[in-house]
């Protein structure tokens, strides 16, 4: 069996290095043919130092040259591409079959809907671009035939605990509702009044996951858990209803599913990124991530409590996005992109990221996703509000 070419999107970020491990384990399985970020030159130079991919791209230009004039200096022979085309084209390659789409927010979503359009095994933890453009994605990868493979923990965990031969994308008969759980992040015992003085630094200690800044916020809201709501609707084809979200602090049960003769089916795991992504590199088949394995009798007490809507609005405001379908759900993620940057840098306070989202949502009637231009044309003009809204709050 020769080692099948792996693409990996974002390899700067969380869940590239995370991948770049598993495949590290396994050079007999997979190989780097291709390397992708947004703009970290340098510790994308020090990767294909490491895995010698053919290809390396990168989103802004500046940082392309200076990997460039790296890899000459090096002595490589690395294709450097550019832009968003050029995280495209190492999405669509032949040689690569298998993309992991990491890359972190809007700037994913036209190279995970390429690798979607090429026909794929597309291994998305842009979580943005099923937000944004779901029902587009998937119909992409119908008419490809491309595999989609859920790496957001708590959707691998639904796929894992989902009949044998179930598609992602359509409902399997029997199932009553899907849990997907929360760990409710650094801020679930905060008073109200604590959370309006909460810093950015606080916000990113999250307690059980190592994460990027931007989901860290989104987690420390309940965001993250919203956009997940949003997430799973399109992957597993369920109305909103049977979504329910349920804290458990102790972040091993990463999701359930309960069919309708009362079986409740749960994934468990020490929780570490490279298990969703071993599952979905070597899917059907297992193979060995690193992962230590986890010790029940250690770990004690499992315990579940109702999410506090009141203190985290962002959940209920995704809810509702998420029932109104169409563009409402590109609009919640543009206004939260902007928000949460913002509190990351001191202009807004913690509490202000929901008030500005719901004052965008207010002001934005969102019609139904046609196609790629209406999503981003939205997108848009839900930043631009977003920033209005930020500057007078
Ligand atoms: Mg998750």
């Amino acid at each position: 069996m020769s080692a099948v070419g792996v693409a990996v999107l974002g390899s700067t970020g969380t869940i590239g290095d995370n991948t770049l491990d598993v495949i590290s384990q396994h050079p007999d399985r997979f190989r780097v043919v291709a390397l992708g970020a947004q703009r970290n030159h340098v510790k994308l130079l020090q990767q294909c130092e490491q895995y010698r991919p053919t290809y390396a791209a990168l989103a802004e230009g500046q940082a392309a040259r200076e990997l460039e004039q790296g890899l000459r200096a090096a002595g490589l022979n690395t294709e450097v591409l550019v832009g968003e085309a050029g995280l495209a084209q190492i999405a669509t390659l032949k040689e690569a079959p298998y993309v992991m789409a990491g890359i972190v927010g809007a700037a994913g979503l036209a190279s995970t809907l390429a690798a979607a359009r090429a026909g794929q095994r597309l291994m998305i933890a842009n979580k943005e671009s099923l937000v944004m453009a779901g029902p587009l994605l998937m119909e992409e990868a119908r008419r490809s035939g491309a595999t989609l493979l859920p790496i957001d923990s708590e959707h691998n965990a639904i796929f894992q605990c989902w009949p044998a031969g179930a598609v992602i994308g359509e409902a399997p008969r029997g199932v009553r509702r899907i849990l997907l759980t929360a760990s409710g992040g650094p801020f679930l015992d905060w008073s109200a009044e604590d959370l309006a003085k909460a810093t950015p630094e606080q916000a990113c200690k999250h307690p059980k996951w190592v994460m990027g800044r931007k989901i860290s916020v989104d987690s420390a809201t309940l965001m993250n858990k919203g956009l997940e709501v949003i997430e799973a609707r399109i992957l597993f084809g369920l109305p909103i209803e049977q979504v329910e979200v349920v804290v458990h602090r102790q972040s091993l049960v990463h999701s359930l599913v309960e069919y309708v003769d009362g079986s409740m089916l749960a994934q468990l795991g020490s929780p570490d990124m490279r298990t969703p992504i071993a599952h979905a590199l070597a899917w059907p088949e297992r193979i060995d991530s690193g992962v230590q394995s986890l010790d029940l009798a250690q770990a004690g007490g499992l315990e579940f409590e109702p999410p506090d809507v009141l203190r985290f609005p962002c959940l209920a405001l995704a809810r509702a996005a998420a029932a109104a379908g169409g563009l409402a759900p590109a609009v919640l993620n543009a206004a939260n992109e902007m928000a949460v940057a913002a509190f990351l840098e001191g202009r807004l306070n913690f509490t202000g990221i929901a008030a500005v989202i719901a004052a965008v949502m207010d002001q934005l009637p969102a019609g139904a996703a046609t196609d790629l231009p209406s999503v981003l044309a939205v997108d848009q003009e839900a930043r631009a509000l977003a920033l209005r809204e930020i500057a007078g709050a």
